[in-house]
């Protein structure tokens, strides 16, 4: 379920951002360490030892973005000179202001965005050449590059410098709340990347993304070596997510085993890139992928393999990103940006969390049951066992004969929300108060959650309601989405300053939206979900993270590659995407499989387009097992406002705030130990 939101701080980190080394990185400042160590001097010489920090870092931090066109030495030594505010009270005052105005920013550029896509995202007119220019239009493309010009990113940083991760960790635990808000203000201005760069980097990604969406098998053209199909004929399978999902339907078939091998087969061919060009997006030929021939009514013909399209893809990701390295001095590379200011992770934190998981002895005890329940030995696809499925005691057509009573159109769901919030603990005024602030529109596709930005404007909850009502599976993804909206306007709304709204990362908000889709009974009134559905869910929850862990620990290996091997060539990167993809394998799955070097976590296409993104699949995992276990026999909405309107501190200080402790897997490892004494 797509999760769409702008986080604006976040977004203009990713928008503006790139990857380098801190030599290059120098390139760009014009001041001289002596014009920086004048200034500050005489600063600290004016204001004294209580504003030396503030003063050391924020002329150090005008310094890193600080080119020739925006003044000389002494330009720069005066600016800071005439913009360092040292009193309190005058701080507090600028603070006050950067605060309304940049809401005033974000929240419409927000508006505006949400505005100009409603042609694409609302169920309406047909879409035409012009909506889709004016969905890809962006008002924020020129910011970053105006408040260098205009000079308000320097004062930003000149009296609200930025704090790295390392120090919020050392220090935000005993931050006011004040002080938490100065530091992320601090966060806005981080790069100072040119528009010519940024468009090389969402060109480079929309190409990335283009080349995945064009990434079709035709199953039913996949023949054996006794030339026989086994999928219908017009089944097209994207990569990988159908094919994926293909092997997951097959458990339920009792010849589905040779259908996955086939599967397994093609997605083996398109890591290695021995898949012949002509059986992608094209139901011309058939394809046997064990013999790798092509046929032509049934005559081979000769084929030649995808020439590392593949790789040649990722490789043009990277060297995008690194383009834009050089001006993002305090992140350089794109790792840093992605797990150091995106995430608020450290990537070798989260190499802990993960390893610690996958080499658990309970991943190989859930394998154990798994291999038992399937009466056969492990195949590398039971990866995606699917056979966890919490099967609720509350029959499904029943339950879809009520919400499509209750909810034949999105006015009625709106109406509802009130009542759905007092049904899992909100009291009257904040459930009027929740409900008041989320409108529910016709969505055009499947639906999604998207927030508001300023107080004065509602999130939104985009629904596709049937002519007949909402049926039980539409008013299940609904509530996954209301979970979003929920978070999104606790975040904002009661959040004691602007600068704080929202949550630590994209896995936090995932989290709240499927606690609130595993209460969906429970907000339609029935009584709790029940207990078997609870272990099942520990069960398919652990088994999922172990399979993406590996997946997302391959994707950072990867990128620590080609930070080390910036010259490799599209087939280089390709033999070593093998090569890591097995030694994962071959750390973590082999003991629990049975079977060694196979490649097949190296499928992914988030790994093609959404380079580094994958953790925070897993993460999102464990930190909805913590918090259920902190939920449970409490009041979900009081905790909820609780751990909610903390803001976005970092995760770890969050979670420490939020359920007592950092981020780990524990809860979920004991949560699958805990099913597996009663799944069978
Ligand atoms: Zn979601």
């Amino acid at each position: 379920m797509k999760y769409l939101i702008l986080l604006p701080v976040i977004a203009l980190a990713l928008l503006f951002n790139s990857c380098s080394s801190k030599d290059e990185a120098k390139e760009m400042s014009s001041i001289s360490k002596s014009s920086v160590e004048k200034v500050t001097a005489k600063l600290i010489k004016k204001y004294g030892d209580q504003s030396k920090v503030r003063i050391e870092k924020g002329v150090s931090q005008v310094a890193m973005f600080w080119t020739e066109k925006d003044g000389s030495s002494s330009d720069f030594e005066k600016y800071c000179e005439d913009n360092f505010v040292a009193k309190n009270e005058d701080l507090d005052l600028l603070f006050k202001k950067l605060q309304s105005n940049f809401e005033v920013l974000y929240g419409h550029y927000n508006k505006i965005t949400l505005d100009l896509n409603r042609a694409l995202h609302l169920d309406g007119d047909p879409i035409i050449a012009i909506d889709e220019q004016f969905g890809a239009y962006s008002p924020f493309a020129h910011l970053v590059e105006d408040f260098f010009n205009n000079k308000i990113a320097f004062n930003v940083l000149l009296n609200f410098p930025h704090y790295s991760l390392k120090e919020k960790t050392e220090l935000g635990e005993k931050w006011s709340r004040k002080e938490w808000a100065f530091a992320r203000v601090g966060d806005i201005f981080t790069s100072r990347v040119p528009a010519e760069i940024s468009q090389n980097i969402s060109d480079a990604l929309t190409k990335a993304g283009t080349y995945i969406a064009e990434y079709n098998i035709f199953a039913g053209n996949l023949v054996d070596e006794k030339n026989a199909t086994y999928f219908p004929k017009d089944m097209k399978l994207l990569t990988h997510w159908n094919l994926r999902d293909e092997i997951k339907s097959q458990y339920a078939n009792a010849d589905g085993l040779v259908r996955q091998k086939m599967i397994y087969q093609v997605m083996n061919r398109i890591i290695d890139q021995t898949i012949p060009s002509v059986v992608i997006n094209s139901d011309k030929f058939q394809w046997d992928p064990f013999a790798n021939k092509v046929f032509d009514n049934g005559k081979e013909v000769r084929a030649s393999a995808e020439p590392n399209n593949r790789y040649k893809t990722l490789l043009s990701c990277f060297n995008a990103q690194r383009q834009a390295d050089s001006y993002s001095p305090i992140y350089p590379t794109y790792i840093d940006r992605k797990f150091e200011e995106e995430f608020e992770i450290p990537i070798d934190k989260i190499e802990a969390l993960f390893t610690e998981l996958v080499s658990s002895g309970t991943a190989k005890k859930v394998g154990d049951l798994i291999k038992s329940r399937l009466g056969r030995d492990l195949q590398p696809w039971d990866i995606w066992y699917d056979g966890f499925k919490a099967r609720s005691s509350m029959n499904q057509d029943l339950l879809t004969e009520q919400t499509q009573k209750k909810f034949p159109n999105p006015a009625a769901f709106q109406s509802d929300i009130s009542t759905m919030l007092k049904n899992v603990g909100f009291d009257n005024e904040k459930s009027n108060f929740i409900a008041s602030k989320i409108d529910v529109d016709p969505a055009r596709g499947s639906g999604h959650a998207w927030g508001a930005d300023m107080k004065s404007e509602n999130a939104h909850l985009r629904t596709r309601i049937g002519k007949a009502g909402m049926n039980y599976k539409g008013y299940n993804i609904a509530v996954h989405e209301m979970g979003h909206n929920v978070e999104q306007t606790i975040t904002l709304q009661y959040m004691d300053n602007w600068f704080m709204r929202g949550v630590p990362n994209t896995a936090f908000t995932e989290t709240w939206a499927f606690i609130f889709q595993s209460r969906d009974l429970m907000l339609l009134g029935h009584k709790n979900n029940d207990e078997n559905v609870k272990y099942m869910k520990a069960l398919d929850n652990f088994w999922s993270a172990y399979e993406i862990m590996g997946v997302a620990l391959l994707d950072q290996s990867v990128w620590k590659w080609l930070y080390e091997h910036k010259n490799a060539t599209d087939d280089q990167l390709k033999k070593q995407v093998i090569r890591m993809a097995k030694e994962v394998w071959n750390k973590y799955y082999a003991p629990v499989f049975g079977v060694k070097d196979q490649s097949i976590l190296a499928i992914y296409s988030h790994m093609i387009e959404n380079p580094l993104y994958l953790s925070a699949y897993p993460l999102g995992h464990l930190i909805e097992y913590q918090i259920e276990q902190k939920l449970d026999g409490k009041n979900l909405a009081d905790e909820m406002v609780r751990m909610l309107t903390q803001g976005k501190m970092i995760p770890e200080i969050w979670m420490k705030g939020a359920v007592g402790d950092g981020i780990s897997v524990k809860a979920s490892i004991n949560a699958a130990e805990e099913a597996l004494k009663y799944v069978k």
